[in-house]
């Protein structure tokens, strides 16, 4: 009896049929030349969800030329911020009034819960009216003191084409926090969602078109990472590539884009710790533990999947996660209260459970879960809420990116040891510390190498907060006044005063 919470009912409706996803390329929707398509099946309920236009090199280069074309000629770039910003709220608008459309098919595309597809998508509005703020605040510098005969004006410009490279885990999300501040900035976008999500994206050039933005500015085109995203990341005619997924593939695009000098925006992987100080609050702590490990099912960059904790209170924090952990609701994803969904593929499934077999003859400990779990009527892509204990810095559980529902706890004896275990990581996204001393989260959120820094509370975002990671997590930000910036690019502007300049040829 493994003593879990699982519900097993549904209460949201099915789609009556497969959604047909199909590019969106210089404002027309359309199939591929060849007529190939992709069908995507339900990691949680077995059933065909969509069918979607698989693109290869055709399709690709046609993006990249209107995405091109339509940068060059301004249509864009040239209107007034203000009335960029009005094509942005009202996409903003209609991803409100869309949000249950695109909160189903993201949940039975990726097995998230549907309320986590809701928030997700919902969320996704106000990323959008954000960008369009922004964009209005956009302006560089005048230099008046270089001398009588001299102004200088630096001018922010948007960069250009970006190829916007998206992962499976936030589908709708992670597009929002690149492609409206791409626009608002004023570039043109070429968009490759996951193979294996690509239905809200696709959903979202419905959105667009009917918001009113030009044809050409912003192009999707469906399919695999090669040929589609390869091409996305070498075209001569791209200026810039932002791209969220694995670090291995990251690695692959920067070196790709390394030929034409393209610039490349990361946002990569992690392993990201939380550090349990003996005086923080555990009630809070265990909760935010929890929510960390579990949320996404654990697919998530922001996991907190390296719990360190302080060796007097380690087997009582245990405890409490454990505890939790059993009463989080896992299940069927088209219920609104199940907490934690589906493994996305089987093969991802089986790559969690070895993590976990290899920690164990290895010589840690399952204090809960470690294998698959049974959904009745639903089959068994699911995995069961796991804590880990007794492991070692060395473990390939504790330093790789499991991605999955599987807490690793270590412990430490002081703070330098806790500062020193967090830094051991080639990861660098996130990491949250937990005390009640003030003293002790400054300090560590000055010597934790992340991207952001959450003391007692974990994973708040908000639109204005700049994202990213240090290391092997990504490079440059999103979101936030950094995030819109990198869409921008620097252009300086001398100028002379009168006809007073000294001549550099002496001709007399
Ligand atoms: P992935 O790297 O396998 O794929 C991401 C995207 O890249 C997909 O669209 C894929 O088709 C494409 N791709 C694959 N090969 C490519 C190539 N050679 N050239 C161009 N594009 C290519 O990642 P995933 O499995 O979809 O997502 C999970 C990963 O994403 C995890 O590592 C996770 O940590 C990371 N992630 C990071 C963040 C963040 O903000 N830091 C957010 C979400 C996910």
């Amino acid at each position: 009896m493994l003593d879990l919470n699982i519900l097993s009912e549904q209460t949201v409706d099915m789609p009556q049929a497969p959604y047909r996803a199909r590019h969106f390329i210089d404002g027309t929707f359309m199939d591929s030349a060849d007529g190939r398509t992709l069908d995507r099946v339900s990691p949680s309920h077995g059933v065909l969800v969509s069918q979607a236009a698989l693109g290869s090199a055709t399709e690709t280069e046609a993006a990249i030329r209107a995405a091109r074309l339509a940068f060059d000629d301004g249509r864009w770039s040239g209107l007034s911020a203000k009335d960029r910003a009005a094509v942005l709220n009202r996409v903003a608008d209609l991803i409100e009034a869309n949000e249950e459309r695109l909160a189903v098919i993201e949940t039975l595309e990726s097995g998230k819960p549907i309320s986590q597809s809701r928030g997700e998508c919902g969320g996704a509005a106000d990323l959008w009216r954000y960008a369009a703020s922004l964009a209005r605040t956009s302006h560089g510098d005048s230099h008046n003191t270089l001398g009588e005969d001299i102004l200088g004006v630096v001018l922010k410009e948007p960069i250009g084409v970006v190829s916007i490279i998206t992962p499976w885990n936030f589908p709708f999300w992670i597009l929002g926090q690149k492609l409206p501040f791409a626009l608002a900035a004023g570039c043109t976008c070429v968009v490759k969602p996951s193979e294996m999500t690509p239905s809200t994206t696709a959903m979202l050039g419905e959105l667009l078109a009917e918001a009113g933005l030009p044809a050409g500015v912003c192009n999707i085109v469906l399919g695999h990472g090669d040929p589609v995203g390869s091409l996305m990341s070498t075209h001569p005619d791209v200026d810039m590539v932002s791209f969220t997924g694995s670090t291995a593939v990251g690695k692959t695009i920067t070196r790709a884009a390394g030929d034409t000098l393209k610039k490349v925006a990361l946002e990569l992987g992690g392993k990201n710790p939380q550090v349990i100080f003996a005086d923080a609050d555990l009630d809070s702590a265990a909760d935010a533990v929890t929510f960390g490990i579990y949320f996404n099912v654990g697919q998530c960059c922001n996991s907190s999947s390296r719990i360190l904790v302080h060796e007097d209170i380690a087997d009582d924090f245990v405890a409490r996660v454990v505890a939790l952990s059993r009463r989080v609701v896992f299940g069927n994803p088209m219920h609104p209260d199940t907490q934690v969904g589906a493994i996305v593929t089987a093969e991802h499934q089986a790559k969690i459970d070895g993590y976990v077999k290899d920690a164990v003859s290895a010589g840690a400990e399952v204090c809960l879960g470690g294998g698959a779990l049974d959904v009745p009527g639903l089959g068994r892509q699911f995995y069961q809420p796991t804590v880990v204990r007794g492991v070692t810095p060395d473990m390939a559980i504790a330093r790789e990116e499991v991605f999955g529902p599987v807490v690793t706890v270590l412990t430490f004896r002081d703070f330098d040891e806790a500062v020193a275990l967090a830094n051991d990581s080639p990861y660098g996204l996130s990491a949250g510390v937990w005390s009640d001393d003030v003293h002790t989260c400054l300090a560590f959120g000055r010597k934790v190498r992340a991207g952001t820094v959450w003391t007692n509370t974990w994973m708040d975002g908000f639109p204005e907060i700049a994202f990213g990671g240090m290391k092997e997590s990504g490079q440059g930000r999103e979101i936030g006044r950094y995030g819109f910036e990198e869409f921008l690019e620097v252009k300086s502007l001398v100028m002379r005063i009168g006809r007073t300049r000294a001549p550099w040829v002496k001709t007399a």
